[in-house]
């Protein structure tokens, strides 16, 4: 039997836990009841807490206000790919998987880089990673499309409670570095600097750029609020739609998929099956098609020396991989001869047709010995027949003058 809680008592922990969710708006490790009983708690949407992700999105409807021009929205487009980088490349791939090195300071420019994505900071970014590969769409997975469904997976777990706090013992080799648990912990500095930065910018275009036509409410709501948000769907697809679209190369334990959509948007992290299989690589495309921009410019900053020690995918997994293609396409030739007998001829002469046109090609490109006197273009069939009747004479039948008996 429960005993009823005063009206006043009830009153007073709803402003506490109110009072809480509004400093943490600023001091994200403001956790008066304890992370770990945070986390323990069950899912549910803490509203306050939310406000400033709300307000991302309601940015957005700026746009009714301050209308569009092409520098406004080229921003928005260079930003969400530049702070797409810094998500796969930074949060992703140094401070979850360490897939690559970099100095102290660099690692800390990498943090403030990571921080302008408004995707929390990077400890908080890299724990709840490392979960997720530890429980992949099992009931533990905060973000798992199998156990709890789409949205939830999208956008529903960023908003629950016991998602907040980032536990420190789990990401214990970040969490020796002050600098970074000081930028976790204050994970909203860096995007309102970020964001009065781009004001502030549109502001001087405003008055020394004129002819461009932007305002600074119009880079401010193109630049962060439509960029961001942008950003933040684009990623949440990796949580969302990797683990339900594309195709599985690895029978990993969990449902992660290869995608080449994905990949595109996300600039190389749609091979999520391939990440899956192996999390320690710096590159998730494991082949040359399949694109992986982020690879890319890593190695690219390879180059320069800012980072070094780039993972490669080791010769086993590439094997593997081979031998996977090799049964799917064996498997797919299959299917394709006994389901829909209808349509196996038609999927049968495809490829073949595709072949023979592909060999025509090359065929162009193969360059036979030409004879020196081969036949002027002008001549018609019946020259052409007796002049090569005549140039044969000799090979074919020896002149009748050898033939006669005395040799005359
Ligand atoms: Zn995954
Ligand atoms: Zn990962």
């Amino acid at each position: 039997m429960t005993t009823a809680v005063p009206p006043l008592t009830r009153l007073a922990n709803l402003l506490r836990r109110r009072a809480a969710a509004l400093v943490q708006w600023f001091d994200a490790d403001y956790m008066p009841e304890g992370a770990a009983k945070m986390r323990a708690m069950p899912d549910r949407v803490d509203w306050m807490r939310c406000i400033p992700f709300i307000i991302l999105h309601a940015g957005c409807l700026g746009v009714i206000w301050c209308g569009w021009s092409p520098f406004a929205v080229w921003t928005a487009v260079i930003l969400y790919f530049v702070r797409m980088f810094a998500v796969t490349g930074i949060y992703h791939r140094y401070f979850s998987h360490k897939t690559y090195s970099t100095s102290r300071f660099g690692q800390f420019l990498l943090a403030l880089w990571g921080g302008t994505t408004v995707q929390r900071g990077p400890l908080w970014w890299a724990y709840h990673h490392r979960h997720h590969h530890q429980h992949s769409d099992d009931p533990e997975d905060a973000h798992s499309p199998h156990v709890h469904g789409f949205w939830w997976s999208h956008i529903g777990w960023i908003t629950s409670k016991r998602n907040f706090p980032t536990d420190y013992s789990k990401v214990k080799d970040l969490a020796k570095f002050p600098e970074l648990v000081l930028l976790n912990r204050f994970d909203t500095l860096i995007p309102i600097l970020f964001a009065i930065a781009i004001w502030g910018f549109g502001w001087l275009l405003e008055i020394y750029a004129p002819g461009l036509g932007v305002t600074k409410w119009q880079l401010l709501t193109w630049g962060f609020f439509i960029s961001t948000t942008a950003l933040f769907h684009g990623t949440s697809c990796i949580n969302s739609m990797a683990h339900l679209m594309g195709r599985r190369r690895f029978k990993t334990e969990d449902d992660s998929r290869n995608s080449f959509i994905l990949a595109i948007i996300t600039l190389g992290e749609g091979w999520h099956n391939n990440h899956h299989r192996y999390m320690s690589a710096t590159r998730q495309g494991f082949y040359w098609w399949e694109i992986d921009i982020t690879y890319y410019m890593l190695k690219g900053l390879s180059y320069t020396g800012f980072i070094t020690d780039l993972k490669p995918v080791p010769k086993s997994i590439l094997e593997e991989a081979a031998r996977a293609d090799h049964v799917a396409s064996v498997a797919a030739a299959r299917r394709a001869a006994l389901v829909h007998p209808e349509y196996s001829s038609f999927r049968r002469v495809v490829p073949a047709a595709a072949a023979i046109a592909v060999a025509t090609v090359n065929a162009a490109h193969i360059t036979l010995p030409r004879r020196p006197d081969d036949p002027a273009i002008h001549m018609d069939v019946t020259e052409l027949a007796h002049d090569q009747a005549r140039k044969d004479l000799p090979r074919s039948h020896p002149p009748a003058a050898s033939n006669s008996p005395d040799g005359t």
